[in-house]
């Protein structure tokens, strides 16, 4: 379904992503984790558009988009989650949902998927009416994650959805990111939190310094010395 192929991306001088490849097939959830400041963000948003690279080339359903801009990308299917989850303080949480759908024409649909979301997150129906700023930090990644499914990803790209969370809420939030994949959703996840990461995906890739080290199956890779050592605090 997506395949980064040979990618490079740049901040000016910094070469933050020195030529990686990655694929996801259709279905699957797959990781991408590493530590602080190995290219993790900055590969997932040169996955949605939002950077360029400066080399290589990104397909998504065998259609070259490396050019397409990130607007159009969340036409095709991407949908990104960013880091720090990024939501609207100011605006209701219903109105944030709203504003998912805005690539969207389809208003009994919007609705529709309004209603779908409020199931998959009852505590959100709760609050529709308060402010986005209002809710506690699991509650703002609900409603990211949300917003993000509100134009009907086919991709869905999550960027740390378990930054600055209290462990029961990881493992409530990593619940519903499994029922989404399990509902048709492929997801490509980064997280600094390895040991989460590989326990709920199917394949994940190890990133130091903008190269990619490691790659294999989720279990595997919980399984491998080097990556117990380096990622799992052994
Ligand atoms: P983190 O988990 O901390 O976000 P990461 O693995 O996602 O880490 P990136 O955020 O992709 O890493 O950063 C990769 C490198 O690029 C780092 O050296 C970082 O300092 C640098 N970098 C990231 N964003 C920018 C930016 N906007 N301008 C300049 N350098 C940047």
């Amino acid at each position: 379904m997506l395949e980064l192929r040979n990618i490079h991306t740049y901040y000016g001088s910094i070469r933050a992503v020195r030529g990686i490849s990655i694929i996801v097939n259709n279905g699957e959830m797959v990781c991408l984790i590493g530590a602080n400041g190995a290219g993790k963000s900055t590969t997932l948003m040169t996955t949605s558009g939002i950077y360029t690279p400066v080399e290589g080339s990104i397909y998504f359903e065998d259609r070259d988009i490396t050019q397409t801009s990130a607007e159009d990308r969340v036409a095709l299917g991407i949908s990104q989650v960013p880091e720090g989850r990024l939501i609207f303080a100011d605006m209701t949480v219903l109105e944030n949902l709203e504003l998912g759908a805005y690539t969207r024409k389809d208003k009994q649909g919007i609705r529709e998927d309004i209603d779908k979301m409020f199931q998959f997150f009852p505590v959100l129906r709760e609050r529709q009416k308060q402010r986005g700023g209002s809710l506690s930090g699991g509650e703002q990644q609900m409603l990211a994650i949300g917003r993000a499914l509100m134009c009907r990803p086919r991709l869905l790209l999550l960027d740390e959805p378990s930054l600055g969370l209290a462990p029961l809420i990881v493992k409530q939030i990593f619940e519903i990111i499994q029922q989404i994949n399990a509902d048709g959703t492929t997801i490509l996840l980064v997280e600094q939190n390895a040991q989460i990461a590989l326990q709920v995906t199917n394949r994940g890739y190890v990133m130091e310094t903008g190269e990619i080290t490691i790659e294999g199956a989720s279990a595997d890779l919980l399984a491998d010395e080097s990556v117990r050592q380096a990622y799992l605090g052994e």
